[in-house]
């Protein structure tokens, strides 16, 4: 085993680097490294810029217009964002729906929304989880029915990340209740969220942001040509998008950004600074099974079950760094600042994000799969147990 970049991959690593220095928007960059939640606005020109560079679907082949990459070029390019750090592009267009159109959708649909979702024309959202229906997703109840050339759909869907910038949300409906599997009678349909019926809740976290949604759908009539695949078989197009997104889901480079962080903010805070290094050295180890696992995808491009050891081992440490640097900051942390602050001077460090950022990362170990879930796959792909 071989856990070394090549030349050329080193290389990349630079290029990418460059790239992003000389092309990220600076109060773009100041926001990200503040911690802030970056506007719709300052997400969208990002995404647009990396696409002029063709790099704004790094998972995307070139065949289908993306670049191409190969697995190790994929992570090295999310971790020089993560590291930086500037927006990752969306990954409802670039890491959900745009893998699933280029492996499901005829042609009308590839021509349709491939071009736009690369450059966040249209904004997606995924309107898969339901109440009571989360990690039994399966068991999801909102129906369609066919009439005419159109579904008429109603149901509700919550937890929607991002609907209320969204133009379209790929969804999952029951089309057939009385099929003998839960997952069968499942199809995978694309709704346009201006369509009338369609009502967009927002959902305040704990944070005090606006991040998540419900949706509720109230009779939408969806054109039949939005149906996804084949009618009942959306159960295989939800398995393909879900293990789709496995590399940087690790995100090592954002926890070395807030290790940074924690190094500037705790001085000589001996006891702050143990608990770092003991984050770094978990880190260290993750980043090598991370890089195992790209020697692995080298050989083969298949699913790895040891990419939930990474969600659940990388949401961990990030929680941590998190929870240090709440520790470090003390009583500042508690005067919790909005995203649209004027920009301070540039060496001074923003600790008004630190307390909804330590929130809002507590619902990492539930959204991608919760880490019980993970920690099932692990026991049961990985250890054998049964
Ligand atoms: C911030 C945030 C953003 C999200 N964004 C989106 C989005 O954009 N689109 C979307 O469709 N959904 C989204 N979700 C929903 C997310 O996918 C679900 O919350 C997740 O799948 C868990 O489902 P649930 O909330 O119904 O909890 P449940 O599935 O009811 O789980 C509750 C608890 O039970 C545990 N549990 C459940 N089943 C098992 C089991 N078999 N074994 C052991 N323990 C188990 C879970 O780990 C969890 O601790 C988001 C959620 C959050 C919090």
């Amino acid at each position: 085993m071989d856990l070394r970049f090549t030349a050329e991959e080193d290389a990349f690593r630079k290029d990418v680097r460059a790239f992003i220095r000389d092309n990220l928007d600076p109060v773009t960059h100041r926001k990200m490294l503040d911690g802030r939640i970056p506007s719709k606005e300052e997400v969208v020109t990002w995404q647009r810029t990396l696409n002029g560079r063709n790099w704004a679907t790094p998972s995307w082949p070139a065949a289908a217009g993306g670049p191409g990459f190969t697995s190790v070029e994929r992570y090295i390019f999310l971790d020089e964002l993560h590291q930086a750090p500037a927006p990752e592009p969306v990954s409802f267009n670039v890491s959900m729906i745009g893998p699933v159109l280029i492996a499901f959708g005829t042609p009308a649909q590839k021509a349709r929304f491939l071009a736009a979702t690369a450059n966040n024309d249209i904004w997606w959202a995924q309107g898969f989880s339901e109440p009571g229906a989360g990690s039994d997703l399966a068991s999801l109840r909102t129906s369609a029915r066919r009439d005419g050339d159109h579904y008429v759909v109603s149901g509700h869907k919550i937890w929607q990340g991002m609907a209320h910038h969204a133009d379209w949300m790929f969804t999952l409906v029951r089309t057939d209740p009385a099929a003998p599997r839960k997952q069968r009678g499942i199809s995978f349909l694309l709704i346009d969220l201006h369509s009338p019926g369609v009502t967009v809740r927002p959902i305040i976290t704990m944070d005090g942001r606006h991040e998540v949604n419900e949706v509720f759908l109230d009779e939408v009539r969806v054109p039949v040509d939005c149906l996804v695949g084949e009618e009942n078989k959306g159960w295989d197009v939800t398995k393909f998008l879900l293990s789709n997104e496995r590399t940087g889901i690790a995100r090592i480079g954002m926890t070395k950004h807030l290790i940074r962080r924690i190094k500037r903010l705790a001085g000589d805070n001996a006891a702050a600074l143990r608990k770092a290094a003991a984050i770094e050295a978990e880190l260290k180890i993750l980043e090598i099974t991370q890089l195992r696992v790209l020697d692995g995808q080298r050989k083969s491009d298949g699913p790895d079950p040891r990419s939930s050891v990474l969600k659940l081992k990388g949401v961990e440490l990030r929680q941590a760094a998190s929870e240090l640097l709440l520790e470090i900051a003390g009583i500042a942390a508690l005067e919790v600042r909005s995203d649209e602050d004027p920009i301070g001077p540039e060496d001074e460090e923003w600790v008004g994000s630190i307390m909804p950022n330590y929130a809002i990362l507590r619902a990492a170990s539930i959204y991608g799969g919760s880490s019980e879930v993970q920690k099932t796959i692990v026991a049961s792909s990985i250890l054998g147990l049964k």
